[in-house]
Order: structure tokens, then sequence, then C-alpha cells
């Protein structure tokens, strides 16, 4: 599943699920109604399920269960707990889900793991509610106020934190119009999403009101063997660079930073090529966020399953344990990994990006 094409990561990059799932209260959102409509019209299968379980059922082979259920979109109701938003440090305030699951195939998803069940995508047809809440949240946040290099951003939203929300865009909508309701906001407040694709032209025109920013998560062309079916480094790049010049705030996530061999030639040059991708354009308002490569003992056995022929390296080498202030452990890297790591990329951005704002490290 790594080696994936060229052209197959660039078909990849435009999903289209094999079928869309509907839930019987989905249907009765005009959101899911317009999703399902989107959905048909390009000649997908849909599925309208008689109540609100989605009652899967997938092949015991596990790895066509993976790809059965990577190809599959269900479009439900999102229970009352995503209007309940929790604290996401350090990327920002709150989260906001508009999905769970993403259809890409990244070795390192940090997704496995933490999502029950078969990989399937769910979208949200209670978009609206989801959004009504975020006004009740308004200057609580406490993650972005602390950090100087963001205190101008108000409250911030993550929208990206258990999908990848462009990567659904074209059939759902949700982050269009998640934009749009931030653009209409008299306050202080920032709605942030980060993506692996790069189809933006539908969130080009609209009114965001530099209300939303955008990051290209990103790592070396030399590692694009760990990211199947995303689409490819230097689209994203463009894409970042179609967002700056329609007034869009962006940003670049260097995520997961991977110590693999040969990695400063490689982070060397993807800053390189950020730094000429988003080269002469007035007054960039651009920030970065470095987040090295992580994993616990759940997700490795869950990326294992997935991705058995991963050269995606997750032994002991280089790694130590961290127990989290949830009481969990994960594997990271060690301190001398670390700091070379840090020390090099810091210091090419200030090399590349001179304007960049590094918003954190970790
Ligand atoms: Fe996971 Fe992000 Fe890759 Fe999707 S794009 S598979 S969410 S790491």
């Amino acid at each position: 599943m790594e080696a994936l094409s060229e052209r197959t990561r660039t078909q990849a990059a435009t999903w289209r699920p094999r079928r869309v799932l509907a839930t019987r209260s989905a249907r009765a959102f005009a959101h899911g109604r317009a999703i399902l409509e989107r959905a048909a019209a390009r000649g997908i299968e849909i599925v309208e399920l008689p109540g609100d379980r989605l009652n899967l059922a997938f092949p015991d082979d596990p790895r066509r269960a993976y790809a059965e259920a990577k190809s599959t979109l269900a479009v439900v109701v999102a229970p009352p707990s995503k209007r309940r938003l929790q604290p996401i440090a350090p990327s920002a305030d709150w989260r906001v889900d508009l999905a769970e699951g993403c259809p890409a195939h990244c070795s390192y998803c940090y997704l496995a793991g933490s999502l029950k069940g078969p990989p399937i995508t769910r979208v949200y047809a209670n978009l609206d509610e989801i959004l009504g809440v975020t006004p009740d949240y308004l200057g609580q946040g406490t993650i972005t106020s602390r950090n100087a290099a963001r205190s101008s951003e108000g409250t911030t939203f993550e929208a990206s934190c258990y999908t990848d929300p462009l990567a659904l865009e074209a059939l759902t909508g949700s982050l269009s119009a998640a934009i749009a309701w931030f653009g209409r906001w008299n306050a202080e407040a920032q709605l942030r999403f980060t993506s692996k694709f790069a189809d933006v032209e539908p969130l080009l025109g609209l009114r965001h009101n530099g209300r939303t920013r955008m990051r290209a998560s990103v790592n070396p062309r030399a590692y694009a063997r760990f990211e199947g079916g995303t689409a490819p480094v230097a689209q994203r790049l463009q894409a970042l660079r179609k967002m700056a010049i329609a007034g869009y705030p962006i940003g670049l996530t260097i995520a997961p930073i991977i110590a693999a061999e040969g990695w400063q030639d490689a982070y060397g040059a993807l800053l390189d090529d950020a730094g000429s991708a988003l080269s002469g354009l007035a007054e960039l308002d651009l920030t970065v966020e470095l987040i090295t490569h992580r994993y616990n003992a759940g997700s490795k056995a869950v990326l294992d399953s997935w991705y058995p022929g991963s050269s995606l390296d997750m032994t002991e080498t280089n790694r130590v344990t961290k127990r989290t202030k949830f009481g969990t452990e994960k594997q990271v890297y060690d301190t001398a990994t670390m700091r070379a790591l840090r020390t090099f990329l810091e210091d090419r951005i200030a090399q590349t990006l001179p304007t960049a704002r590094i918003l954190y490290w970790t």
C-alpha cells in the first residue's frame, strides 16, 4: 500500500468512495441530503440504512476489510458529545469535528489506535448543530492566548483532529460551510485546518474574512512512500500559495518529523521547496508547527496490521518512553535525536522562511 504510483496518488487525492452509507437520521438534515445528492451525481452507490446503526459487515481477511472500510463513507448524525468541545493543545483552544476518519493511507497515521473499529470515514450531517455551539467557547480557550506568537488569533478551533477535512470537501462541502461560518463572525476567533490534500479551488472564493488558517501538512518528497493516497507535496505547497493569494493566513504543519536515514537532506530539500513555493507573496501570514513522530503500543499494533510492509521505523532505536498527563505511554525520539532535529529545522526555517512564526515544537 505504500508504493502507490504517482498517477494513483493524484487520483486518490480526489477521493471517490466506493459506496456511501446514509443513516435515517442523517437523511433528515439538509446538509446530509446535499452530501448524498453530490455522491449520487458522481454515480457513487448510495445505501440508505433503515435506522441509525451502521451494521457494518466486513470480510474476515484484515487486508480486504481495511480496503473496504477505507473506501466507505458514512453520512451520520454526530453524537451530542461532539457538541461539547474539548481542548486540543498545542494546536488550538478547541477541537471542532466536521467528520471522523480519512481516506488516505499514511503508515504513521495518528488516527490509528485513537478511533475505534474499521477505518471508515464518517461525515456529520448535523453540521449546523456542531458549528452552532462554537460561539459559546469564545474567549474561553487558554492555549492560544498564552502563546505570544498567537495572541492576535483570538479563540482557535481546530477542524483536523480526527479527519482531513479537505480530503472530503468535494463531497461534503462541510469545510466551506465552516469557513463561511467563521467568516461571518465579528469576534476574535480562528478556524484552523491542516491537510495532506490540495484541491482548494472550492475555498478560494469564500468570504473567509481572514478567520481561517489553512496549513499544509508536509513531509519530504523522499518520504512519499509513507503517505499513500495523499496529494504530492508539491501540489500541497501550491495549494497553500493559492490560499495565501486568496487572503487566507496559512501555515506549514511539518508532521510527523521522521528521523530516517538522510533526514537532514530530506528536510532541507522540503524547506527549500516551501521557500520557493511561497516566495514573492506580499504580507505573508505564515506559521509553522513542528510535530515529531511518535506512537504507542495500541497505534503500533493497528498500523502494523494495516501496513505490514511499511519501512517506517517503529523499533526502539533512538526512542524513549514518555508518560502522558493522562497516564498513558508513548514512544518518542530520545533527547539527542530531538535536539538534533529541532536545531536543524529551526535553523533552516529561519533561513528559508524568514517571516514564518514557529508556533510550537512537540
Ligand atoms: Fe491519517 Fe492524516 Fe494520513 Fe489521513 S492524511 S491517513 S488523517 S495521517
